[in-house]
């Protein structure tokens, strides 16, 4: 508890420190639905205040005080989203923080995890009306970029792509699939279209058309499939001068992913991973399981390379990033079982610890000749402006 508070605090109804030691773990209870209302469902889910979640299968809400707490279960997060949080309010308390260390050359990811249904998608790329984190970060990058354009120029580039059945796929540019490559940044899809983007506009369309693109369930056309994972990776990249006025180009790379429905990758235990398994579960989703598993227990050696989904986002789990857990769930009793699997899940993810490092840096060649190094010098100038 104390070494939280210190890590985070809060300040101004946003949670400072991003930066430090460990992974941000956040629970948005999304409303009820007229299916679960019209099911008489009580609700099983409290926020007690903004932090604390409390699980109690058979009590109703209101039940709370009388019972004092004593029946259910109550587990602290970084913050905790009742239903009525704005898709605002939860973007400014668990991303703006990470736009804002991107734009400094830093990486950040911010997954949502939970069983299908549960408002993964919703959290994150959100309706026209409510845009979700994926959109409101990227206008908040916009703006930010806007209000310093004097720090240098900057390029965003946007990729969006899918984890499905171990193929990996274009979601901007739709086509055979993609194969992973090693290169010196780490593991990319060779292929993958990279966006150039200008404005927030023509982004929120893109995401829209890409979430189309996303593989639909067989039997129900339409309805993307609970086995699919999303990703948005948006890259800054800037050119600056460092305390030695050397130029130096900096990127910062955002990856934000909407993940394949938690319901049938649940197991802990190898035991269970293995039998799972066999029984064509999502591999990707066990494999971030086991990942984090082993981060959580400080083992060297951590099984990234057992899935498409995990070599993908190695530099964004353990390493060198600012990540961000939100974990989706349902308020009815209807869902218990899978709302207190997510719960416990991401009450084991608080424990991951991370080292962010410094900002990736690539020094540029500074020119030799005076001439050269003042046309440069008049380039970046003109960049800035
Ligand atoms: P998932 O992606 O986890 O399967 P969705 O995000 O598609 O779930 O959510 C399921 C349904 O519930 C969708 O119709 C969505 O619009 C709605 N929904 C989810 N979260 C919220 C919320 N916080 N407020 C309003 N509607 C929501
Ligand atoms: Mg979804």
């Amino acid at each position: 508890e104390k070494v939280a508070e210190s890590v985070i605090g809060e300040k101004q109804g946003k949670v400072v420190g991003v930066g430090g030691s460990r992974i941000l773990v956040f629970v948005r209870v999304r409303p009820m639905n007229k299916k679960e209302k019209e099911a008489g469902s009580r609700c099983c889910v409290k926020i007690v205040n903004r932090r604390d979640v409390y699980l109690s299968e058979f009590a109703n809400e209101n039940d709370y005080l009388r019972l004092n707490r004593i029946r259910g279960r109550h587990f602290t997060f970084d913050a905790s989203f009742p239903d009525s949080a704005t898709q605002q309010e939860v973007y400014s308390t668990t991303t703006s923080e990470l736009v804002e260390a991107v734009l400094q050359g830093r990486n950040g990811s911010v997954f949502c995890y939970g069983a299908t249904g549960a408002g993964k998608t919703y959290t994150m790329l959100g309706t026209l009306e409510n845009p979700g984190v994926m959109v409101l970060a990227i206008k908040d990058l916009f703006n930010k970029i806007r209000q310093r354009s004097f720090d240098g120029s900057h390029v965003v580039h946007l990729s969006y792509l899918e984890v499905y059945n171990e193929t990996v796929r274009d979601l901007l540019s739709p086509g055979r699939p993609l194969v992973l490559r090693e290169d010196k940044q780490g593991i990319v899809a060779a292929g993958l279209t990279q966006y150039r983007a200008y404005s927030t506009d023509e982004v929120m369309a893109l995401l829209q058309q890409g979430n189309q693109n996303r593989t639909t369930e067989p039997t129900r056309a339409n309805e993307t499939s609970s086995r699919s994972h999303a990703i948005l990776q948006v890259a800054v990249e800037y050119r600056v001068r460092d305390t030695s006025m050397n130029v130096v180009n900096r990127v910062g790379k955002l990856s934000l992913i909407d993940l394949a429905g938690s319901e049938r990758a649940l197991a802990t235990d190898q035991r269970t991973l293995r039998s799972l398994e066999g029984a064509n579960i999502n591999r990707s989703l066990l494999a971030l399981s086991s990942c984090i598993n082993a981060l959580v227990e400080g083992k060297k050696h951590i099984p990234y390379r057992n899935s498409k989904l995990t070599q993908l986002l190695k530099d964004s789990l353990g390493g060198t990033c600012n990540t961000v857990m939100i974990a989706n769930v349902s308020p009815s009793n209807l869902s218990f079982g899978e709302t207190q699997n997510t719960v416990h899940w991401a009450d084991r993810a608080k424990e991951i610890r991370l080292k962010v490092s410094d900002a990736n840096e690539d020094l540029l060649p500074v020119p030799e000749t005076e001439t050269d190094q003042a046309k440069l010098v008049i380039e970046l100038q003109k960049e800035n402006r």
